[in-house]
């Protein structure tokens, strides 16, 4: 009988190790002390960091301390084995989590889910932002204005505003879009990613607010509104009796579930 060279031939599918946990990576949440190297796609430049918060894989996503505070970068090594002078390297601060498990619905430009474990926004906020300080003071603040949904011509913002808010809904920059019972939030990409929060309830929305510089109503705002209609429109033609069940969506547009939850894994399976 002519030998294999180069493969593992298993004799029996015993050997096979067929358990589809086997095929997931287990991270643990104990860090595991590494010096990385981080790859920055919008400076094309690669750095060394120290990472002695969090257990570390390559195509990780990463928030690092120092110049490149705030910009993204993307483990490309590993290293388990060194000695150095930790003044002399910056830290990771953040690691994106990418675990995501759950089922999804097709609605137009983005995919939908229903059960609220499946994408809370605590989770996809990692995929674009370091995690707020502490330290830091969050203030909102909202009048008692509200208007139809339906009937966003009727509300008050300039007519640059509405056109410029229109085109980030159609370049699919509401990246995230969640709405539990009334209460909703979105990821809006704009020069930063931006957080929206409202409140929906009987075809109105109030307590409009967003994370960006502008004070009155912005681009942001008008995008997410526009998202959170066609949204509802496709959920209300297709999914509403699954939607009912919870009371509860949450919508990832289809270049960040792939960017995020697909091309950051190596095991895994994925059905459809
Ligand atoms: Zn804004």
């Amino acid at each position: 009988m002519a030998s294999q060279i180069g493969f593992l031939v298993p004799q029996n599918t015993a050997d096979l190790h067929l358990d589809p946990a086997s095929y997931t990576r287990q991270r643990t949440d104990a860090p595991r002390n590494s010096i990385v190297r981080v790859y920055f796609e919008e400076r094309d430049l690669t750095l060394s960091y120290y990472n002695n918060r969090f257990d570390l894989y390559c195509g990780d996503y990463v928030f690092v301390e120092g110049k490149l505070d705030g910009v993204q970068g993307r483990v490309v090594e590993v290293n388990y084995n060194f000695k150095i002078k930790s003044s002399d390297y910056m830290r990771v601060i953040a690691v994106a989590d990418t675990d995501v498990r759950g089922q999804f619905y097709f609605a137009g430009s983005h995919f939908v889910a229903f059960q609220p474990s499946v994408l809370p926004a605590e989770k996809v906020k990692t995929w674009f932002m370091p995690a707020c300080d502490g330290d830091e003071e969050v203030i909102s603040s909202y009048d008692d204005t509200s208007f139809l949904l339906e009937n966003l011509n009727e509300w008050n913002v300039s007519t640059a505003v509405a056109k410029h808010g229109k085109e980030y809904y159609m370049a699919n920059k509401v990246e995230y879009l969640c709405l539990n019972g009334t209460k909703g939030y979105a990821l809006v990409q704009g020069s930063h990613m931006y957080e929206v929060e409202f409140t929906y309830e009987d075809g109105a929305v109030s307590r409009l607010t967003c994370s960006c510089y502008c004070c009155s109503h912005c681009k942001h705002e008008v995008a997410a509104l526009l998202q959170l209609r066609e949204t509802l429109e496709q959920i209300g033609e297709h999914y509403g009796e699954v939607y009912k069940q919870t009371g509860y969506f949450a919508a990832v547009s289809r270049s960040a579930l792939f960017t995020y939850a697909v091309d950051t894994k190596e095991t895994g399976c994925f059905t459809l």
